[in-house]
Parts: C-alpha cells; structure tokens; sequence
C-alpha cells in the first residue's frame, strides 16, 4: 500500500440499520448454505424441478436434507487446492502494469498489479489443455460439484474467521479497524485492503482470481460435460456459455476498473463480500449453466443469433457504462462523453483523516439517464444468458432475480454512502439526474 496515513479509521457505521444487519447477516449465515446445496442438488439430480426438491423434503424431512448434503471429500478439496494455489500463483508470478487503486477513506491509495488477462487466459488455456490431452477431464469437476460447494462453504468461512483475526492482529494499512461488535466486524469485515505480505492482495484474489475465474472455468465444464454425455453441445447451452464467457473476458480486460468500485474501495473484506464471491459466485452465478447440462433445448440458428446480439449488445453497454464513468475521472473530466465535452458537478468531500479532497461526477452520457443506470445491462446480460434455458422451470431464473435484487439494494447503498461523502453535492447530482436506476420510472 502506498502513502498509509498514520491513524486508523474506525468501522463505527453499519451499511444498513443495525436491525437489518443482524438480519441480513443471520439469514446469509444460516440459510446460503444449505441453499447452495439445494440448488446443486435441484439442478443436477432433481431435474430442476423445485417441486421435486420440494416434495422430496416433504417426505423425508431434515433427515432426508441431510442425506442429499455431500461431505467435503478429498477430491473435492484436492480440486480446490490445486485450482487456488494455481490463481495465486498466477496473480503473484504473472508480470503486469502497476496501477494504482483509487484513494481510500484513510488517505491511502493502493497499489496493484494488472495481469488479469494473462490470468484469465492462461487458466482457460490449461484448463482445455488439460482436457484435451487426457491429463485432466473437467466432467470429473461437475461430478464433484457437490461436494466442492460443500467444501468450498465449510473451507470459506474459516476463511473469514482468519480475516476476521488479521483484520485485528496484523492489518495490512491504516484502512482498518473495528466497530466494536464482532459480529459487524465478521460480518462486514475489518480490512479494506488485507494483503498477504506486500504483494498479494486477498480481495483481488476472492473476488476476481478465485470468484470470477471460477465462472469461466465452471461454465466451460458445464459445456464439455454435456459434450462427453451427448457426443454434441446444444445451442443453447453454446449460446449461453459464450455470454457468460463474454462477460467474464469483459470483466478481465476491465479488471482494473473494477478496484475502483463498491466492491474493492469501499467494501471491508468480511464475510459479506468474500464468502460471497468464494461460494455464492460459483454456484448461484454459474446456476444457468448447470441447469442446461442435463437440459439440452435447441433453439435454432435465429434465435441463437438473436440471444447472442442482444447478450453481447447488454453487456457492451455495461462495459461502457463502467469505462464512460472511468475515463471520465482519469482524464479529470478532459474527454469527450457521446461526442461532446462533458456535464459534471465538480465536488469536494472530507476523508476520515480531515484531509479535504476533490471529486468529479459526470451529469451527462449514461450516467445523465439514471444515476446506477449501468444496472439495467447488466440485469438484462443474466437474462440473455438465462433464456436458453426457456420457460419449463423456474429455477435457472434464480440468479437474475437474486442480481435485481442486489442491484438495488446496491444502488440504495451506494446513494446513501455518496450522499454522505459528498453531501450538497450529491444533492445537486439527484437534482439533476433524478432517477436512480431506470430512466424515467424509478
Ligand atoms: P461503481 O462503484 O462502479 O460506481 C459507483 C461509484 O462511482 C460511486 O460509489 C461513486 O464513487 C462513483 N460515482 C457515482 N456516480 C458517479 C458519477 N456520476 N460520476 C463519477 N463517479 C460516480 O458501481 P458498482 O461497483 O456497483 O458497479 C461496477 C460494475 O460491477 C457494474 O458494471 C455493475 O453492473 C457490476 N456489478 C456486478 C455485480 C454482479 O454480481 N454481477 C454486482 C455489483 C456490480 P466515488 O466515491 O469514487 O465518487
């Protein structure tokens, strides 16, 4: 980390109300886990169907829930192991530009090193490489499935635990520091930027080497297990891997844009964020696929083509959005946004060290439409890539509906963090982009 100041910043403020909090926390804690497995066990051996799963409860009970329930083998940990120490090793070995984070609420600006797409490449080259010539075959990975997410939820939350320690005993910046609760500090987290040593960065390994890549590299199991099956992919489950795997290289030519988001800047590393991304991304996000393994619609070469536009259209303008909003703040407001100079609110705002800062809020482009308008491409990406899966069942849909959710719940929380950052300010950006997410309705 770069320029630390001296003090150490207090987490006294909790994202949501206190009472929302311990709700949120105590329901992500008790009922994500065995959601995860239910909806492994749904996808993959009940057809899908949440009616099975539903009525298979119904006649055998907690008994029966712990049956379906698979142990951590020693497969399935192996699996994870070998695919952890690979990332890690790659975002420590792989060479990379320095880029700098943006500044954090301490004063402190990090520093990172990009080598996302050559991560990014090299994992799904091996990964194929490994299939292709007999060394490794991926179905072993889907045949595993459950038990992986089963280590994958014991494995995380001892891995937040020892966030949870470090975040105490060894903070790696002055971005740190306790509420005084403990379960807000779990919860939340205590460190904005933890690292292993100097270099290793633990939110980009959660969140974008393990979380992120997981995705793609899931996605292609998903894939090749239906060919191993089926001796053939359906276009469906063609189309829908090739959106997610566009989005996924989006996300990794963009990966340093995304240290400057909610996620990386402003998010401590607790069990909110990093148990999220080490379960939740490759289960619930990867959801669409798994259900199309055993599920193989063929749509016909005009539908194909009119999912793959819209999907690839969907997920342009969110990359855009993102860019726009980036390029914007990196030439400090000197570029041009849809043609013309931009519109901006030129703001200050005061970090918790009582330094005075300045900011930049773009007015106009995809940010004059609605002030988290990038939202809508992004819910409608998960759709384009959901819809192969066509209408016979609800359950592929899960994500999408869990990503609306989020999203807005997302863009409450960042209005209210940007309202009491930058105050007047942000007032006048509501004034003059009045809507929060979708232009003209809400
Ligand atoms: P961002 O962090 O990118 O954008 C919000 C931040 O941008 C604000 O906190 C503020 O930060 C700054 N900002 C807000 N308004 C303006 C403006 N008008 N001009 C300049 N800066 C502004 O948002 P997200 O992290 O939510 O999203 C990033 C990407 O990740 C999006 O593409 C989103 O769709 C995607 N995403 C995907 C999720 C998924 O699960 N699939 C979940 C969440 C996001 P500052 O303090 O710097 O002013």
């Amino acid at each position: 980390m770069g320029e630390q100041s001296k003090t150490k910043s207090k987490t006294t403020d909790t994202v949501h109300s206190p009472l929302l909090t311990y709700f949120s926390m105590i329901s992500l804690l008790t009922l994500c886990p065995p959601f995860v497995i239910l909806l492994w066990y749904t996808m993959t051996h009940a057809h899908g169907s949440v009616l099975n799963t539903f009525t298979y409860l119904n006649n055998n009970g907690l008994q029966g829930f712990i049956n379906i329930w698979p142990k951590p083998s020693a497969t399935a940990c192996k699996i994870i192991a070998v695919y952890a120490a690979f990332e890690a090793a790659l975002q420590l070995l792989l060479p990379g530009n320095t880029v700098h984070g943006p500044i954090s609420p301490a004063g402190n600006r990090p520093v990172y090193k990009a080598n996302g797409v050559a991560a990014y490449l090299l994992t799904l080259l091996t990964y194929l490489a490994l299939w292709w010539f007999g060394i490794f075959n991926p179905t072993i990975v889907y045949d595993h499935l459950g038990e992986i997410y089963s280590a994958l939820i014991f494995g995380s939350f001892v891995f937040c635990i020892f966030l949870y320690i470090k975040g105490h005993l060894a903070p790696s910046s002055t971005d740190s520091g306790s509420s005084g609760n403990i379960i807000i500090d779990f919860y939340w987290g205590m460190e904005l930027y933890p690292r292993i040593g100097k270099h290793f960065d633990i939110k980009v390994f959660t969140n974008c080497r393990f979380g992120m890549m997981s995705w793609a590299v899931l996605a292609l199991t998903y894939c090749i297990k239906q060919y191993e099956e089926n001796g053939k992919v359906a276009d469906s489950m063609l189309v829908s891997t090739t959106l997610m795997l566009v989005y996924v290289t989006k996300f990794f030519i963009w990966e340093a844009g995304y240290w400057n988001t909610m996620d990386i800047a402003h998010d401590r590393a607790g069990f909110y964020i990093c148990w999220g991304c080490l379960v939740w991304v490759p289960s619930v996000y990867t959801s669409p696929g798994m259900y199309l393994v055993n599920h193989p619609v063929t749509l016909g070469t005009q539908l194909v083509l009119f999912i793959l536009v819209a999907g690839i259209l969907c997920i342009y303008i969110n990359y855009d959005c993102d860019r726009q909003r980036q390029e914007f703040r990196r030439t400090n407001g000197k570029c041009l946004v849809w043609g013309r100079a931009p519109s901006k609110i030129e703001a200050t705002y005061t970090t918790s060290t009582g330094e005075t800062k300045r900011s930049l809020l773009l007015t106009s482009g995809w940010w004059g439409l609605a002030r988290h308008f990038h939202y809508v491409p992004e819910i409608l990406s998960a759709f384009f890539w959901t819809v192969p899966a066509l209408f016979h069942h609800f359950l592929p849909y899960f994500y999408v509906i869990f990503l609306t959710i989020l999203l807005f719940d997302r863009a409450k929380r960042d209005d209210d963090r940007c309202r009491s950052k930058y105050g007047k300010y942000w007032k006048l950006y509501c004034d003059k982009v009045p809507y929060r997410i979708i232009p003209g309705v809400y």
